[in-house]
């Protein structure tokens, strides 16, 4: 988390209860447009903010999150933590552990470090399966991607359609900055992953994560040793900016 003093906070909050109402505006337009709303929990600190509007103000909204089996500690334990302040919980979906077994059998425990084509598949199993299976039923799905956070989101659109699952997408955070996220953060006391205090700004499967310098692009510790082109995880593959003939997600 940056550390902001009591001005830059002050600074940072200007614009924001605007942001904060155009938000609630979208996620109650959302369950009036659509018969089943899913938000996808990523843990990190704008799902943080995301909860808290949804289970404040739009509880219709279902919140779901992906356990991969290879999140961090404290990954799991914001979402305890989370739990408990709200009093509601957070459903959560798993990999097929037959899929799972077979991929470890055949590529070894980190077998997602030799190649794009294994990467992309781990992926596919842990993250894109589940998430499909989450989504099943829902009209439309909502992220908390925000335009600034990587070359990939910087095209993506507040209401979409997601051609390959066939429902609607919404983004209802897209315009915020780092600034606003953390201040709203800060402003509300949320719990949040204590990892971003560690130079984590985007937080994903252990193995897969690392630190970032300050001023680094905030997707660039994730899978750090691929091209920025293809570090999505293959729930977001239509606002990719280069196609990559390999993928299969
Ligand atoms: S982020 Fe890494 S460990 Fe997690 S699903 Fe993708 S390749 Fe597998």
């Amino acid at each position: 988390m940056q550390r902001m003093t009591g001005t830059e906070l002050a600074a940072a909050s200007d614009g924001l209860d605007a942001k904060v109402q155009a938000t609630l505006e979208l996620l109650r337009q959302s369950v009036k447009d659509y018969r089943k709303v899913v938000y996808a929990s990523s843990l990190g600190a704008e799902s943080i903010v995301l909860t808290d509007l949804i289970w404040t103000h739009v509880p219709q909204i279902e919140i779901f999150s992906i356990d991969t089996g290879r999140l961090h500690e404290e990954t799991r334990s914001v979402l305890e933590r989370l739990e408990r302040r709200y009093q509601r919980r957070m459903k959560l979906y798993y990999p097929d552990p037959a899929k799972l077994e077979s991929w470890v059998a055949d590529n070894g425990i980190n077998g997602f470090y030799n190649g794009l084509a294994q990467r992309q598949s781990c992926c596919h199993i842990r993250k894109v399966e589940p998430f499909q299976r989450a989504i099943a039923g829902a009209d439309a799905w909502m992220t908390g991607v925000r335009h600034e956070q990587s070359a990939t989101r910087a095209l993506a659109k507040s209401v979409d359609f997601d051609a390959t699952n066939g429902l609607a997408k919404i983004s209802p955070i897209l315009e915020w900055t780092h600034d606003d996220i953390w201040a709203y953060i800060r402003q509300h006391k949320l719990p949040y992953n204590p990892l971003h205090d560690r130079g984590y700004p985007s937080i994903g499967c252990a193995p897969c994560t690392r630190a970032v310098e300050p001023g680094q692009d905030g997707r660039s510790g994730r899978w750090w040793w691929e091209n920025a082109d293809s570090k999505e995880c293959g729930l977001h593959p239509k606002i990719r900016i280069v196609a990559l003939n390999t993928a299969k997600l």
